[in-house]
């Protein structure tokens, strides 16, 4: 029986913003505390204390806003934010809160000093928007009833509720909004150390065997994610049932990453697609970012969010006024020659 671990036997690639049907068992790898939180060293000791005050003072914690790329924990951090605050949190996203309405319903079901997290809350429309400025400064919403002349506005007061917003686009958020949160907490990649003690976190959770060089060769290759890093341990523990007899260790984990097509620094083959279109088609760049989406078939937002954090982070790809330039790094990593151009100190090429 052959057994073909490459990519299409699962649907989706490894590095997918969207939440798959293996994310299933997220829910028991979430760590429930801050204590359990690995890492954003910053953004904990910031919380800790807005935390600790809040709670001396019997009061709701101010608005807090979460940004970053896909997969960091920021939903993880709002339920340890209710957690450790003693509160309930009701969970929600920007698109599924359609009219003005949906939102009052929400609101005037919180108890005093409960969470409400949005996610993607840049995706908001602007009648809920509007409803949510009053709600933030004020705790109070004003309800229309009636249409015409004869319509009249009723204010409504709301329990003292914490909003907690979480978005990967803090740009695109409007000023008013993004003014009326208190905390702004940006939650950074995570180092491969850091990532090595969450895999190994998770394989006890899920009773895998792993040997600390297997952890630490997911780690290097999960792209800064816990997400990703979650989601390479559970499909090389599948690899290490079939292949090795259970235990992952360095070369089974090489072995099954590879088979994914994921290379040694993490990238996979629309990374690799990326960056060779901006050589290949634009000769290094500037290439505009819709344009090279159009290029390669992706979604222009896909790339922004997902996949230009990591590249960036690596010194691959540059982001200039007049477009994306991908660097001599990424030349050597994928082994083409750079013909005709002079790398300046941060490895940025010129004609
Ligand atoms: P986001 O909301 O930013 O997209 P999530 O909070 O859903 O990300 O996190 C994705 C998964 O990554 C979670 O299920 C959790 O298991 C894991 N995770 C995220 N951050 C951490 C962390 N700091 N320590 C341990 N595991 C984490």
């Amino acid at each position: 029986m052959s057994i073909d671990f490459g990519t299409d036997i699962y649907e989706e690639p490894i590095v997918a913003k969207t939440f798959l049907q293996e994310d299933a068992q997220e829910g028991s790898l979430r760590p429930k505390t801050l204590r359990e939180y690995i890492g954003q060293e910053k953004a904990k000791g910031n919380l800790a204390v807005f935390i600790e005050a809040a709670k001396r003072r019997g009061e709701s914690l101010d608005h807090v806003l979460l940004h970053g790329p896909p997969g960091l924990g920021k939903t993880t951090l709002a339920g340890i934010i209710a957690q450790e605050m003693g509160v309930n949190i009701r969970i929600t996203s920007g698109p599924a809160i359609e009219k003005a309405g949906d939102l009052a319903a929400l609101l005037t079901n919180l108890n005093e000093n409960d969470i409400l997290f949005v996610d993607e809350i840049h995706r908001l429309n602007r009648a809920v928007e509007e409803i949510l400025y009053p709600a933030m400064e004020d705790y109070a919403i004003d309800i229309i009833i009636g249409k015409g002349p004869s319509a009249n506005s009723i204010r409504l007061d709301l329990p003292h509720f914490t909003l907690i917003g979480a978005t990967t686009r803090s740009g695109q958020l409007s000023a008013p909004l993004r003014d009326r949160f208190g905390v702004t907490l940006r939650l950074e990649l995570y180092t491969p150390e850091e990532l090595c003690e969450i895999v190994t976190r998770s394989a006890g959770i899920l009773n895998v065997e792993i040997e600390p060089e297997g952890a630490m060769e997911i780690a290097k290759r999960s792209r800064g994610t816990p997400r990703i890093a979650n989601r390479m341990l559970r499909r090389v523990r599948d690899f290490a049932e079939v292949r090795a007899n259970g235990v992952i260790t360095r070369p089974v984990a090489d072995e099954a990453l590879r088979a994914l097509e994921i290379d040694r620094l993490g990238l996979d083959p629309i990374d690799r697609r990326m960056l060779r279109a901006v050589i290949e088609n634009y000769g290094g760049g500037p290439v505009g970012l819709e344009t090279l989406a159009a290029t390669i078939g992706e979604e222009a937002v896909t790339l922004e969010d997902v996949y230009e954090p990591y590249l960036m982070q690596l010194g691959f790809l540059t982001r200039t006024p007049r477009g994306r330039c991908v660097t001599k790094k990424a030349y050597d990593h994928l082994g083409i020659a750079v013909q005709g151009a002079l790398a300046g100190e941060n490895g940025q090429l010129s004609f």
